[in-house]
């Protein structure tokens, strides 16, 4: 985003800085550089932080070591607290650079949620301290990833949930826009991590992004960006490490014909259903459902269920067929054009495809853990560089 216009509308921003933009207090102390270099652009900046580093996990394994199956309201106080620390010692770091700043918890930013422990919804945000802060001329700093809910309990809001928070505040203070910054300088073609050939897209439409991130693509939560997208909330994905230039714009549009991502999620495990239904305390996390042969199968998303320590397998009802990927190439050609998918298709080891579907946003397909990241890069090569 380029900061050396001033701005018209609101002079508000908001800008998220996720774990790995804070993972120690040098960390810390660069992005309250980065922050006050858009308070001296002339923006009111509200900032929304994640746990620093891998605070999240380690707190989520003190819980587990305490207990085999935590009580989601326990966990949710605990986990909370890193959030906590990171705006504390950012709002200290800009303090120190000579700027006003406070900082504030979920519920004080007034993020009124759900009562669904450790996977709880906004519901409504009612930003009056933030706004009566910004007035002050401070900069405002809350932690991400929490609320309260309408029973006043402490909820968080799933993991990665620090996005939705950004994304909400950016609505609910009709911010010119909303900059998730994170390790990466935006959104690529595929995980760089995983796919040393991707590139980084300029642009791309709020329902592609929304897709890539259903499909796994960490960068952008996906259910930020369906956020964003219904509350008509402007996104930038940028590089802490950068203070202006480059990124990714989200802009309004459909899935794009072509195909512009490959994506994939690893925290699945595969399910066959041995009555008729799900077993309730699955629905929200149930990712995939298809029958075969009569029997009817699903795939559970790990991320959320910390309550089911023991295991899915322990769940009545269901059978676990074991840990597995859902790869997904994004575009809408790959629906449209069999000979374009059957392309696709065929750059796999046959033996790795153990389900596939072609529909809505893109190609998905089930492949064993193991060959998740090879299956990315195959499929990268063949749709995206096409050699
Ligand atoms: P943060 O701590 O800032 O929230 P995340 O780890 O949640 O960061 O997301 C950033 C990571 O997402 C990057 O380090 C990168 O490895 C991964 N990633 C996955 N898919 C993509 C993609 N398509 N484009 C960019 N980064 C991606
Ligand atoms: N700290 C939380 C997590 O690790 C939330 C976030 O990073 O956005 O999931
Ligand atoms: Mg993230």
């Amino acid at each position: 985003m380029d900061r050396k216009v001033k701005p018209a509308g609101s002079g508000i921003i908001v800008q998220k800085y996720g774990g790995s933009s804070l993972s120690d207090l040098s960390a810390v102390r660069r992005v309250a550089r980065r922050v006050i270099a858009a308070v001296d652009s002339g923006y009111r900046v509200v900032v929304v932080v994640s746990a620093m580093g891998n605070t999240t996990n380690e707190l989520l394994a003190l819980a587990k070591s305490i207990s085999e199956s935590p009580p989601t309201r326990e966990l949710d106080m605990l986990v909370s607290v890193g959030e906590r620390v990171s705006m504390a010692l950012l709002a200290m770091a800009i303090q120190e650079l000579g700027h006003s700043a406070v900082s504030f918890t979920g519920s004080q930013s007034g993020i009124i949620t759900d009562q669904h422990h450790v996977a709880a919804r906004v519901l409504e945000v009612r930003p009056a301290r933030i706004q009566s802060a910004l007035d002050a001329g401070k900069v405002v700093v809350v932690a991400g990833f929490q609320g309260v809910s309408t029973a006043r309990e402490v909820t968080t809001l799933g993991r990665g949930g620090s996005d939705t928070t950004a994304v909400v505040l950016a609505a609910a203070l009709r911010a010119e826009y909303c900059e998730i910054c994170s390790d990466v300088d935006g959104v690529y073609s595929a995980d760089p991590r995983v796919v040393p050939t991707a590139t980084r897209l300029q642009e791309m439409t709020l329902d592609s992004a929304l897709a890539l991130g259903r499909a796994g693509a960490k960068v952008l939560l996906a259910d930020a960006v369906e956020r964003a997208r219904e509350l008509g909330v402007r996104l930038h994905a940028s590089a802490t490490s950068q203070v202006s230039g480059s990124g990714t714009d989200l802009v309004p549009g459909t899935v794009a014909e072509e195909v512009v991502g490959v994506a994939a999620d690893t925290q699945l495990e595969w399910v066959e259903f041995l009555h008729d239904s799900p077993p309730s305390c699955l629905s929200g996390a149930l990712r995939w459902l298809w029958s075969d042969s009569g029997s009817m199968f699903g795939l559970v998303d790990l991320r959320n269920l910390h309550d089911l320590a023991q295991g899915l397998v322990h769940l009545e009802g269901i059978k676990s067929c074991g840990r597995v990927a859902r790869v997904s190439a994004i575009g809408q050609a790959l629906v449209s054009d069999p000979a374009l998918c059957k392309k696709a298709l065929a750059v796999l080891d046959a033996e790795w495809i153990l389900h596939w579907t072609a529909v809505g946003a893109g190609l998905s397909i089930l492949v064993p853990l193991s060959v998740a990241d090879e299956c990315q890069r195959r499929l990268h090569e063949c749709l995206i560089t096409k050699p």
